[in-house]
């Protein structure tokens, strides 16, 4: 048999040469594809096959197609509606119900999505439509929205904007001003609260009475949020509410909550919440029929209006070193929402 040498140094020219085929080789970046025009949502009627997107042209690819998108509508029965409406042949059904989801999300500082909306009010959205190399259509990000109520004033304009060194954007007003604020509008987030958007009946009573409160049908054990950072000043059975929890916020202000099937873990007077955390579960505790949960802003004792006492004032601006760039992407942004023509105006 023939002795076969190898010699050492051969191993390192092979190695270097793979070193530097692998420097050379362009690394595969995420394909950003981004339309010239925003897509237009503008055939009501037309019912084409979920996941069967006819302008968009399907591209064989192992990485991820990433465009904007562009969606506008009007608000008639319900916003899961119109954004159902709005994003047919543009997003699949499970996307365009996330999309609901995400509204409620980024205005959760200034809208009850469950309350404030009324039919004819209009939205525009600047949405980033991901493609997964299996076919799978998500909402990666929501850039921007324009939600114009009927009852506002202002149309309320939300601009995503990443600050570098934070892991996750955040959403600011035109002006700059962060959408966070101090309260949440509603101690239940939207996606669990089962009240049919125009209802203003009492989920109990029926007929919408002058009460105190707002109550908010959801299912047995949902959970509870805290509106807003605060101490527990009661937690136990106080007649009619039931099962009932107030704190007191930093501004003076109490938020109740009532007909609670159960409270959290240490629930009990000093007890100190954060926004957002978990208080207790919906129940039907006290003069309830239903599982429901009785919310109600008080000050001085006196029960407020939540939709005027929990009206936020500006949050904390853009950092001055990021305007600039910020100023940028709103005009961007909002020269986008422009384009997109409403797909449902006439119902
Ligand atoms: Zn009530």
């Amino acid at each position: 048999m023939k002795q076969v040498r190898v010699r050492p140094v051969s191993y390192a020219v092979v190695a270097t040469l793979a070193l530097v085929a692998i420097w050379l080789t362009p690394s595969l970046e995420q394909r950003k594809v981004f339309a010239l025009h925003p897509v237009v949502v503008a055939r009501p009627g037309v019912e084409p096959a979920d996941f069967h997107l006819n302008p968009l042209v399907v591209e064989a690819s192992n990485t991820d197609l990433l465009d904007t998108l562009a969606i506008a509508g009007v608000i008639h029965s319900s916003l899961y509606n119109a954004l159902n409406e709005s994003g047919v042949g543009q997003l699949p059904p499970s996307a365009r119900h996330q999309l609901a989801w995400s509204l409620a999300d980024i205005f959760e500082y200034k809208v009850d999505m469950s309350r404030d909306l009324r039919a004819g009010d209009k939205f525009h959205l600047l949405v980033e439509r991901l493609q997964k190399p299996n076919g799978a259509i998500i909402v990666s990000k929501v850039l921007g929205v324009r939600l114009a109520l009927s009852g506002g004033t202002n149309p309320l304009e939300a601009i995503h904007f990443d600050t570098p060194g934070s892991s996750t954007g955040q959403y600011y007003d035109a002006s700059g001003m962060s959408l966070r604020a101090a309260f949440l509008r509603a101690p239940l987030t939207f996606r669990r609260i089962s009240s049919i958007f125009g209802a203003r009946k009492h989920p109990i009573f029926g007929q919408w009475r002058n009460h105190t409160g707002t109550d908010y049908a959801a299912a047995e054990g949902t959970p509870v949020r805290a509106i807003g950072d605060g101490v527990v000043i009661f937690a136990g059975r106080k007649g009619g509410y039931g099962n009932m929890i107030d704190i007191r916020h930093r501004n003076g202000m109490v938020s109740r909550y009532g007909h609670m099937r159960n409270f959290a873990p240490a629930m009990r007077p000093g007890t100190r919440v954060t926004m957002g955390s978990t208080i207790g579960y919906v129940g039907m505790t006290g003069w309830a029929t239903g599982p429901h949960l009785h919310f109600e802003i008080r000050v001085g004792g006196v029960a407020h209006d939540p939709k005027l006492a929990l009206q936020s004032r500006g949050g904390e601006p853009i950092p001055s070193g990021e305007r600039s760039l910020f100023q940028k992407m709103r005009t961007q942004t909002l020269a986008s929402l422009n384009q997109a023509r409403v797909a449902n105006v006439s119902e």
